[in-house]
């Protein structure tokens, strides 16, 4: 469990929201919180609003100021009012606040751990395995992850989204009937306009083999704001499914909750991705709060990822014996639903790789020796063959 480095005093209920307006220049009014245009356009991205916000460690203090050309900072208000003032260990705060340990380059550390550019067939578009493609669609997000595996592409402005690619990345999916499954991503997709995410979509339904459309989304927990019926009413529309990102049980707030039921309600399929970060949620206490918590918002937790190898991101990463145990801690002790999968992404372009604990003592002459939850080794005989 995390541990508290200071003292926390008690935050007034909607005290720190005037807090986080005041530092904005702003007076709190509900109905400009509440809209995600207001969000997006009065982002944290300053180091001296982070000093007004926080009680700003020696490290965060050189993370912000040495952050000018590398990963960007920007955190949505609403987002900004979660961060524990006082606390440094706060799994929310160590996600967005960039430390002085993010200019510390390992050997093994990579700028495109996945290989996408390796296997980018038009502009924005990665094709690696046989039947599904993944878009990346735009370059912005709510909020910039310090562990972003996209941080080569993310906030720099290049992804001019979509401008002059859209033509190109749709023939591409026409020419190709083997493509049944299209993952738009980015950057964060629910970030385009409802009626640019319309059209977006619509182009790629119009392609007659596309089965399935998914994106790729943090958004529900940076800026739930977004989730408006409208949005809804498109995502609908179009059939898609969300995979959306969390990563510890203190993004589930009140908000939160009301934006997945919206999208639940409407029978957007949900699943969600936890990345696991040293310090932030590698604990099976905190990992059994998200899952459950998920669950309880109808959002089925399907992989756990070890965190890629991206450049300056070694402090916040665990060993695989970490994921492993954990994930030993979590199977058997709680529902199946509450256990995603959990796999490294293989570095240079490998994909996706499930990792086990050994559950298979031997397997001999048809005979399986099996180890359940709890050590206990049973047997099972193949069928005899007839
Ligand atoms: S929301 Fe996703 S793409 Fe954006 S910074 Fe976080 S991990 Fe990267």
């Amino acid at each position: 469990m995390k541990e508290t480095t200071a003292p926390v005093e008690p935050l007034i209920a909607g005290a720190r929201r005037h807090e986080v307006c005041q530092i904005l220049g702003e007076t709190y009014d509900p109905a400009r919180w509440n809209d995600w245009r207001w969000q997006m356009r009065h982002r944290l991205t300053k180091p001296d609003q982070f000093e007004q916000l926080l009680r700003l460690t020696p490290s965060e203090r050189r993370g912000l100021a040495m952050c000018h050309g590398k990963l960007a900072v920007a955190v949505t208000p609403y987002l900004a009012e979660l961060l524990d003032p006082y606390d440094p260990s706060c799994p929310l705060r160590m996600q967005v606040v960039p430390r002085e340990e993010e200019a510390i380059v390992s050997p093994t550390d990579m700028v495109d751990p996945c290989g996408e550019e390796h296997d980018s067939v038009v502009p924005g578009l990665v094709h690696r395995y046989p039947d599904r493609v993944l878009l990346l669609a735009i370059d912005t997000c709510a909020a910039y992850c310090r562990y972003c595996t996209r941080s080569r592409l993310v906030a720099h402005g290049e992804l001019d989204p979509l401008a002059g690619r859209l033509d190109a990345i749709v023939a591409y999916l026409q020419a190709h009937p083997e493509v049944r499954d299209v993952l738009v991503s980015g950057g964060d997709p629910l970030l385009f306009s409802d009626e640019k995410l319309d059209e977006l979509l619509g182009r790629i339904r119009a392609v007659p083999h596309v089965e399935m459309v998914r994106l790729g989304s943090r958004v529900p927990a940076f800026l739930p704001q977004r989730i408006t019926p409208e949005l809804v009413a498109v995502l609908r529309r179009h059939r898609v499914w969300l995979s959306l990102h969390f990563s510890n049980a203190a993004e589930l707030t009140e908000d939160v909750a009301e934006a997945c039921d919206r999208l639940a309600d409407a029978g957007i399929p949900l699943g969600s991705q936890t990345v696991l970060l040293r310090g932030i949620n590698d604990s099976v206490p905190e990992l059994k709060a998200l899952f459950h918590g998920l669950l309880k918002l109808r959002v089925r937790p399907y992989y756990l990822y070890q965190c890629d190898p991206v450049v300056g991101t070694s402090h916040l990463r665990t060993t695989v014996a970490k994921g492993l145990e954990l994930i030993a801690g979590l199977r058997g002790h709680t529902s199946g639903y509450a256990v995603p999968t959990y796999v490294i992404d293989a570095p240079g372009g490998g994909g996706k790789v499930p990792l086990h604990p050994q559950t298979t003592v031997s397997y001999e002459h048809g005979t399986v020796t099996l180890r359940n939850w709890e050590g206990g080794e049973y047997t099972y005989l193949d069928p005899v063959a007839v």
